[in-house]
């Protein structure tokens, strides 16, 4: 092949020479005898050359482009082979985020908020949920959680929640002991509908379903102890305590919560628990022995009337209502009362139309503690 080449290239080399004759030749020839070589002048032979060089470098050059495009085209080529056996995925279905929790919250200044989360579902994968934002409860104002998610094929969803940090005014929680009892469910349904959290302080009573049903709605449980029975739980440190354990345990069990929040039968003010003790002053021991075990119990400053006062539903709001203070109410009432149950739309109606917020119990919130007399 390169000897067909190089022989040809020869042959064009003499066929530009035949072309162009040289009419100095003749003298040229008489002047430089001496460097006659194969009929040819040296001259005419460095020229030769330098084309037989160019034919080669040409050749070459023609022949690493070819086969450079030839690679190029295959790769191509089998690129869109592979493309064409891969069956194209058709998805313009964004994923979708739920947010736990409400889409607008609220927590008090100087307290701990907790990303309730979102939950992703997407028809054909699984897209990881992105977060972002942050809320800083020192400082008051309006703060905004981003969450987004993008599918295999890049259709993109996003969601947001609005925190508030506001100061403690205006503020009420609502609270209910004794249960879960046959009007929890009912009560539960209220405070779904105007998307409000209230604090439940629980015994052994009821189903552990409802349990379950406060929690995973959002609401705070807090712990009454199981059998709520004074003249067991107040006859010894050790008798309360293992009662309020049964009790903590029976949450984490329904839940999978375990609640370190309380409240003593007859909050700590209660002068009953003397009939039992012993004169032992047991309700100076438990609010000391409860910090010491690492919980947090509360009172209230707001008395519905619940529990014995009245049975008058209309009293129970109107109670509630002219004791609502600027700060924090801590409210108490009873689940397992219908009566009372029935004023909680009302108290909620009025609280709302008032500027006041209702907000769950956590270690966080105001005590409401009452003097211990005993
Ligand atoms: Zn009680």
């Amino acid at each position: 092949m390169l000897k067909l080449f190089m022989r040809s290239f020869r042959g064009v080399a003499q066929l530009v020479e035949q072309r162009s004759p040289k009419p100095c030749v003749a003298s040229s020839s008489l002047a430089t005898p001496a460097t006659k070589y194969n009929g040819l002048s040296m001259a005419k032979k460095r020229r030769y050359r330098w084309f037989r060089i160019i034919g080669f470098v040409l050749f070459f050059m023609f022949g690493l482009v070819n086969l450079g495009m030839f690679l190029v085209v295959m790769i191509l080529e089998d690129e869109r082979y592979i493309a064409s056996l891969k069956p194209e995925i058709v998805d313009e279905q964004a994923p979708t985020i739920v947010l736990n929790g409400a889409s607008e919250t609220k927590v008090l200044v100087n307290s701990k908020y907790e990303e309730p989360g979102a939950e992703v579902f997407d028809n054909r994968s699984e897209p990881e949920l992105k977060i972002e934002g942050e809320v800083n409860t020192s400082i008051t104002g309006d703060y905004v959680i981003k969450y987004s998610a993008i599918d295999e094929v890049g259709n993109e969803a996003e969601a947001t929640r609005k925190v508030s940090v506001i100061e403690p005014y205006r503020i009420i929680y609502l609270t209910f002991d004794d249960g879960p009892g046959q009007y929890t469910a009912e009560l539960l349904d209220i405070l779904k509908k105007y998307n409000i959290h209230a604090t439940f302080f629980v015994t052994g009573a009821g189903s552990d379903e409802l349990l379950k049903r406060e929690y995973e709605e959002g609401h705070a449980i807090g712990l009454h102890t199981f059998s709520h029975n004074y003249s067991y739980i107040y006859t010894s440190s050790d008798a309360f305590w293992a009662d309020l354990i049964r009790v903590q345990e029976r949450v984490e069990a329904a839940t999978g919560y375990k609640s370190f929040l309380m409240r003593f039968p007859g909050g700590s003010s209660n002068t009953v628990s003397r009939r039992y003790d012993g004169r032992s002053r047991i309700m100076t021991t438990l609010t000391r022995e409860a910090g010491e075990r690492g919980f947090t119990y509360f009172d209230w400053n707001i008395t519905s009337g619940d529990a014995g006062e009245t049975t008058s539903t209309d009293v129970i709001v109107e109670n509630v209502i002219y004791q609502l203070k600027e700060g924090s109410s801590i409210v108490l009432q009873h689940d397992i009362k219908g009566f009372s149950v029935a004023a909680v739309e009302r108290i909620i109606q009025y609280g709302l139309e008032n500027g006041y917020t209702f907000m769950k119990l956590d270690a966080t919130s105001p005590t409401a503690h009452h003097p211990v007399n005993n």
